[in-house]
């Protein structure tokens, strides 16, 4: 039998409604908007239609949204200066730093130079650690866009196997925190894992696969756990088309749901980006 699709363009639309209900009811109704500040850092034009894509979901959403433009020769001195002026203004709630930024930038240091309480994007190393213990309010956006699409599975995971592949720090990581958290057996698999053949071994023991590695259709339909729950957080492209890191077709007649590319938990990370401002506006404002 074919899989259901999680198709996440529906739940963007699902979970921008709750949380436009959420921000009208605690922001709007004291007459106040949040607002959040996005450092560009150059010209690259798929970073500047990314910050504009995000400019128009948090304008649908009553929250300001101000592009703050540097040119690509600004110092990691200019940019400190105007992340703290940000920080210190009552009226910015959240702050994010957009990529790729020059060279000459190192990102950490910017993202660390955030007010915690302001860096929407959950990646600082404040946090993070937040995060490790279980009590960050700001989550890597990505991260929480996938345990979105399992949660609107609306099953039991306590107890559940999951098999997260890749090991970034914005990604993989924080994903296996959260599924620990929610009482789900865990295990991360990485490049050394395929490399050793261990790989297909593990997945087809997962109740739950999450595929965050960047490689174009590698999760292949006979390591899938039939009826498994199979989210797939990749994003590449081949020959002008998007595709994900699993072999969608083959895998939908095997797996129970699926998130498609695209259209699955892309459309989501941008909402999960506008919670986060919302929690941090409460968090200064409450
Ligand atoms: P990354 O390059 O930082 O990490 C990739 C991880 O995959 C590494 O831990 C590596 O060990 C692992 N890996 C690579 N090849 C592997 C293999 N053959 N077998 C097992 N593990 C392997 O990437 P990232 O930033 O975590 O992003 C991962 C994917 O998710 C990319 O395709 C990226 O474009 C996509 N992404 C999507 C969104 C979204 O909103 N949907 C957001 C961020 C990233």
């Amino acid at each position: 039998m074919s899989a259901k699709i999680l198709d996440g363009k529906l739940l963007a639309v699902h979970l921008k409604e709750q949380l436009k209900h959420d921000i009208d009811t605690v922001v709007k109704a004291k007459g106040q908007h949040i607002a959040i500040a996005s450092i560009i850092v150059g010209k690259d034009p798929a970073g500047l239609s990314y910050a504009l894509s995000q400019q128009k979901t948090a304008q649908s959403l009553g929250i300001n949204y101000q592009l703050q433009e540097l040119p690509e020769n600004a110092t990691k001195e200019q940019v400190l200066s105007l992340i703290a002026r940000l920080n210190n203004d009552v009226n910015v709630h959240g702050i994010m730093v957009n990529k790729p930024l020059p060279v000459h930038i190192d990102f950490s240091i910017l993202i660390n130079a955030l007010a915690p309480d302001k860096d929407v994007e959950g990646m600082s190393l404040n946090n993070l650690g937040r995060l490790f213990i279980g009590k960050s309010h700001m989550i890597p956006c990505t991260a929480a866009a996938a345990m979105a699409h399992l949660h609107s599975v609306g099953i039991d995971l306590k107890g559940k196997e999951a098999v997260v592949i890749g090991r970034s720090d914005i990604v993989g990581k924080p994903l296996a925190l959260l599924l620990l958290q929610e009482h789900i057996t865990t295990t991360i698999c990485h490049s050394a894992t395929s490399r050793a053949g261990k790989l297909d071994g593990h997945i087809k023991r997962a109740d739950i696969l999450i595929a965050a590695i960047g490689q174009p259709l590698f999760v292949k339909s006979d390591w899938i756990k039939p009826g498994a729950i199979v989210i797939d957080v990749g994003i590449n492209h081949v020959d002008g088309k998007l595709t994900g890191d699993v072999d969608f077709d083959l895998v939908k007649e095997k797996a129970g749901y699926i998130t498609p590319v695209p259209g699955g938990v892309g459309p989501v990370t941008s909402v999960m980006l506008m919670h986060n401002a919302f929690e941090a506006y409460k968090c200064q404002k409450l």
